[in-house]
């Protein structure tokens, strides 16, 4: 069988990585016991194929890589800016690409990870809103960009790096997409990438940052139990409703009271507002001050974001020192205004400029997709 239609290990939850094994004849006492080798292999040692599992017997080594899959995506080009940040395209399949950054800081590593190929959303100032939705990411395709920067980074243990010395500390759900319209993959792909016995990058440094899906919200605490990052951008309906379309469907109000339940919220663990800072748009002072007046009440911060421009956008950036007396106002009020220091824009890196070449597919090739993937997931 052509090893591109084998089914996938990658991204399976725990239960689905021993339903997978079941079907393909492991014993059911032995499954826990192949699933706990199968995870280390796939998430501690960064395994790419199964000769290399010395935990497995060499018999077994073989029939595992005759039946299942653990190959990486491709990787079509990988950039490194002047500042260190990287970026990786990455092909899923023809057609399906998505962009992944990693933004190495002194005191720790974030990896920006995409949820979907292309967004519905049309936010004005967003890059990849211009780009329309081709598909959801897979959990496997989105937990396989976590593996495919471990490589690049040399992070495994097999490259000689100390376990203890991570450089991926941080993963935000800030790449393309919209995560909470793609809800079961991603939380699949970040219980994945939290578990304990594997990537284990914990919940309070995995953030998700939605444009505000009011309706999925409670559920991502529920299930995901991430931290949770809001693009808000402006605290007036007016404003918002022209910047992020969205907010037609789920104005700030609604939206701020679903931040209010989150649970789990302290001055500990606070929600992440997102302000884009756009010249002339959502960056008076009368804006700061509104800001700070809609969030009274809930234990948050304020990542004021300049805007990173891409080819033919509608905005500019506010004035550095305009950014500035917009945070003051934000932090005199008592919550933290970091200004996010862009990075990675000469490789066109930076927040809201991701986007790929791909469009979507005819019925006819998505119909062939599907087929292909679904003979991939028959037992056999
Ligand atoms: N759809 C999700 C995930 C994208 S996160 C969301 O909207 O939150 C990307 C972050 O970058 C969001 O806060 C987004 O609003 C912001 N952003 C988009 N375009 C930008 C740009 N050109 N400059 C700066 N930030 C931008």
């Amino acid at each position: 069988m052509n090893s591109s239609v084998k089914p996938r290990l990658i991204g399976l939850t725990r239960d689905g990585l021993k339903a997978a094994l079941g079907a393909a004849g492991v014993e059911t006492k032995q499954l826990s016991m192949r699933v706990s080798q199968l995870w280390n292999a796939m998430y501690v040692q960064g395994a790419t194929g199964f000769d290399a599992i010395t935990t497995l017997a060499k018999p077994l080594r073989g029939e595992f890589a005759d039946t299942f899959s653990l190959k990486r995506p491709e990787v079509v080009a990988a950039q490194v800016s002047s500042d260190g940040t990287r970026k990786w395209l990455i092909r899923f399949a023809p057609g399906v690409e998505i962009e992944t950054v990693f933004i190495p800081d002194e005191d720790r590593g974030t990896l920006c990870i995409s949820s979907q190929v292309g967004c519905t959303l049309t936010c004005r100032f967003c890059h990849t809103g211009t780009q329309k939705l081709v598909r959801n990411l897979t959990a496997e395709e989105i937990v396989s960009q976590v593996l495919v920067a471990r490589d690049d980074l040399k992070e495994w243990p097999r490259a000689g790096r100390n376990s203890d010395e991570r450089l991926i500390t941080n993963i935000v759900m800030m790449g393309m997409g919209e995560p909470l319209y793609n809800f079961e993959n991603v939380r699949d792909a970040i219980n994945v990438i939290a578990d304990g016995e594997g990537l284990s990058v914990s919940k309070r440094r995995i953030t998700l940052s939605t444009a505000g899906v009011v309706p999925m919200i409670p559920r991502a605490g529920e299930e995901i139990g991430s931290m949770l990052a809001i693009s808000l951008h402006a605290p007036r309906d007016d404003v918002r409703d022209v910047i992020v379309p969205l907010n037609k469907k789920y104005p700030i109000k609604e939206l701020l009271e679903a931040c209010r339940a989150y649970p789990g919220l302290s001055n500990a663990r606070r929600i992440t507002f997102e302000y884009v800072m756009l010249k002339g748009v959502n960056d008076s002072n009368a804006d700061a001050r509104e800001l700070v007046k809609v969030i009274r009440g809930i234990p948050a911060k304020i990542n004021l974001i300049p805007f990173n421009p891409w080819p033919g956008a509608p905005y500019e950036c506010s004035d550095w020192e305009r950014i500035e007396e917009f945070g003051e106002i934000v932090n005199r009020a008592g919550y933290a205004s970091p200004i996010r220091t862009p990075r990675g824009r000469d490789i066109m890196a930076a927040c809201g400029q991701l986007k790929s070449e791909s469009v979507k597919a005819r019925a006819s090739e998505r119909l062939a997709e599907m087929r292909s993937k679904e003979l991939a997931r028959m037992p056999h």
